[in-house]
């Protein structure tokens, strides 16, 4: 392998295991964003209930204010019964009160219904705050053993960071920087053996003078196809020689 690839290819394996971690404090993360949302969820449900059960109160209060005028009137009419003198005035009073006493009934009965649709408002009021209270008992420990395994994740990968410094600083920048170019673009192995004549990122066959130059590992050699960055993985023999040293690109393929 060329030399100046070997710290390289040690770099792209700390960098696999860091793309891992962070897929793994993303999914981490997004658990958490759930555990929120659920409760958020019921918050806003909780709230909505209580404008519900505050609307229902004010229209009961209304409708018993409206019976105790009712029932005044019925009062008022009773007493004008026994000042009565003629059978028109009689039967007069009499269509007024029953009038007064179907409208009482009636009143009366909204007032029922309505405290019955009250009674169920609050009882699912009542489900939605414990159910809230649950969700976040429970949720409090399992945000905290997530929250866990992301401070875990944060300290693996900060080790794996310092581990990746300490390489970059062995490698040819050059080199480097078309490394973390195609990777940036590929999110993958970029730096990858040639194997069964094939190039192990894309699979596609090398031609004979491809394979030839990624055997001789004296320069930099890209795939055609992917443009990944190939090596010979028996060539251990060119190590450190001169040629490799100074490597070159041998086309401009597009990273
Ligand atoms: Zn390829």
């Amino acid at each position: 392998m060329l030399s100046t690839l070997k710290p390289i290819v040690e770099i792209q394996e700390l960098d696999m295991q860091m793309m891992q971690l962070m897929g793994l404090k993303e999914g981490r993360k997004r658990d958490l964003a759930n555990i929120e949302a659920v409760k958020s969820d019921l918050k806003f449900q909780i709230t909505a209930k209580e404008h519900d059960i505050s609307d229902l109160k004010k229209i009961i209060r209304v409708l018993e204010e409206e019976l105790t005028d009712v029932k005044l009137k019925l009062k008022k009419l009773q007493g004008q019964q026994g000042a009565i003198k003629k059978v028109e005035e009689f039967n007069a009073l009499s269509h007024e009160m029953s009038q007064a006493e179907r409208d009482r009934a009636a009143k009366e009965q909204r007032i029922s219904d309505q405290i019955d649709r009250l009674n169920v408002e609050e009882d699912v009021l009542k489900t939605l705050k414990e159910s809230l209270e649950t969700t976040a008992e429970n949720s409090k420990v399992l945000a905290a053993e997530i929250q866990h395994g992301i401070d875990r994740i944060n300290v693996e990968g900060r080790e794996l960071k310092q581990k990746r410094d300490e390489l970059v600083q062995e490698t040819d920048p050059e080199v480097f920087r078309i490394y973390d170019r195609l990777l940036r673009n590929k999110r993958d192995r970029v730096v990858v053996p040639v194997e069964n004549r094939c190039c192990s990122g894309c699979h596609i066959l090398l031609t004979a003078q491809d394979e030839n130059l990624v055997r001789k590992g004296e320069r930099l050699v890209f795939c055609e196809h992917c443009s990944r960055i190939h090596y010979w993985p028996e060539s251990v023999a060119l190590e450190g020689s001169p040629a490799a040293a100074k490597p070159r690109r041998r086309r401009s393929t597009k990273v």
